[in-house]
């Protein structure tokens, strides 16, 4: 089953047991998001043994993304049945005891920089409300533009407001310590503003002794301002569509998806398409004929991969999630042109100019076969980014680095033993790719990698081999 764009899948209570994630592996899944948002200690460490537990073929278990909640500001206290309706007054705070009609939202934030006529929204933005009053930093008396029900413990968005809050609360963290010790492969981070809020999290990475790869959330007003620099300090980027259609009109977030796709893809940086790409099948069997073309739209624009949400964590049918967002992908692949527009023209590292040069060389030569010998998976990375026809292997030495690169696009990669110099490399190649039997005694494959090894970012080999 050859697919080149990666699938994951969040896991919830409509798929947390080992029968319905075994087939969903089975179906497609890549990776494995674990949303802390919910649940308690006990419940999320059930959910790394659970993933650990899967039979996957060769020993690769699907990779772990665990996605920390990051300071999502929610409903902490509103009077019970409580409604709104256009027009009326009410008070946003964060401090206990106001006068007059009020909703409690999440405690130690402040609003910096607000003025009135802002909007702020609540339940993905079905309520909308306009701050009229700034009582001071802790509360905001709003006019209610679109009324509704006001629950308990569902999420308020403040667009174009600049909210004190810390990049990790205090969960966060302990998700963060729990997740280096029990098998994350990859951390996401949510409501991500600037590239400084990589900072927290590598501290606490180092006092650990283990750094991950950091993806960061795109889903705050902010983040688009910022979008190049956090690009460039985070290892992937996730474009959030379930918060960023709030914080911004949801209008402008086929726009924003394609700049954060395009910069990535410039950058060299895994991107992955979140939230509501299937969201009719929390319901139904059968996907709508618009999110199926949602979903081939993000292929053609050379997304790494597509991440399901609510679809798999609470849907009525998250096995045949998978299998459409498998037929989608196989359908769309068989259409694409390889190859991708948005990289830079002028390349100077000479890591860039290899990489390169090993996709136009097996282009040239009819070369099916990429074979990159990585020990961060840096040159697997390169060398996906460009999108080449050809299949691209990474062997390697980590069992951690196989499963960080089950999220990059076309990437397969393979367990190697440990090596230590560059005359076994088209050996050790020959070797798998005999067992692999993709491609035929005498056929040509390139070789890529980095020497000596162990480097990140040191791509430095190229040789084209016959087997
Ligand atoms: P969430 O992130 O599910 O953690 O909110 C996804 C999104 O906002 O789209
Ligand atoms: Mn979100």
């Amino acid at each position: 089953m050859k697919k080149n764009t990666k699938i994951i899948a969040t896991i919830g209570p409509a798929c947390n047991n080992k029968d319905t994630l075994q087939a969903m592996v089975d179906s497609g899944v890549n990776v494995f998001r674990l949303n802390m948002s919910h649940g308690d200690t006990v419940s999320k460490q059930n959910l790394y043994n659970l993933v650990k537990s899967l039979d996957v073929s060769q020993g690769k278990r699907p990779a772990i993304l665990t996605d920390l909640a990051g300071p999502k500001i929610r409903i902490t206290n509103v009077p019970n049945n409580f409604s709104l309706s256009k027009g009326q007054s009410i008070i946003i705070t964060n401090e206990k005891d106001i006068e007059g009609d009020q909703i409690n939202v999440t405690e130690h934030i402040g609003f910096t920089k607000v003025s009135t006529g802002a909007k702020i929204l609540i339940n993905d933005g079905r309520i909308q409300l306009e701050v009229v009053e700034i009582i001071s930093k802790h509360s905001l008396k709003c006019k209610t533009l679109i009324g509704g029900k006001v629950e308990l413990r569902k999420g308020v968005n403040f667009p174009g407001i600049t909210l004190d809050v810390p990049t990790l609360t205090t969960d966060d963290k302990k998700d963060l310590i729990m997740a280096l010790e029990s098998g994350a492969d990859w951390i996401a981070l949510s409501f991500v503003r600037s590239a400084n809020d990589l900072d927290p999290v590598y501290k606490i990475m180092d006092t650990h002794g283990k750094r991950l790869p950091v993806m960061a959330k795109i889903e705050k007003w902010e983040a688009l301002n910022n979008l190049e620099a956090i690009t460039d300090s985070f290892d992937g980027v996730m474009v959030a569509r379930g918060d960023l259609g709030v914080e911004i009109p949801a209008a402008q977030v086929p726009i924003a998806q394609k700049q954060v796709i395009d910069l990535a893809g410039s950058m060299g940086k895994p991107v992955v398409i979140a939230t509501q790409l299937l969201e009719s099948m929390i319901d139904s069997q059968t996907p709508t004929r618009a999110e199926v073309s949602d979903i081939a739209n993000a292929i053609f624009d050379s997304v790494d991969a597509l991440l399901v949400t609510g679809e798999t964590a609470i849907g009525n049918f998250p096995v045949d999630v998978i299998k459409t967002l498998n037929q989608v992908i196989q359908e769309t692949e068989k259409a694409t042109n390889s190859g991708r527009s948005s990289l830079p023209e002028e390349v100077s590292k000479t890591a860039d100019a290899i990489s390169h040069a090993v996709c136009e060389i097996a282009r040239d030569l009819d070369i099916e076969v990429i074979m990159t010998m990585t020990q961060s998976g840096s040159t697997a990375k390169m060398i996906s980014r460009y999108r080449p026809r050809a299949k691209v292997f990474a062997l390697t030495p980590s069992n951690q680095i196989l499963r960080q690169l089950q999220l990059v696009w076309g990437v397969v990669p393979i367990k190697v033993s440990t090596y230590d110099n560059v005359e076994v490399i088209p050996d050790l190649c020959k070797v798998v790719l005999k067992k692999l039997k993709l491609i035929k005694t005498g056929d040509k494959f390139v070789i890529t990698g980095g020497v000596p090894m162990g480097i990140a970012g040191t791509t430095n080999y190229l040789s084209v081999q016959k087997l």
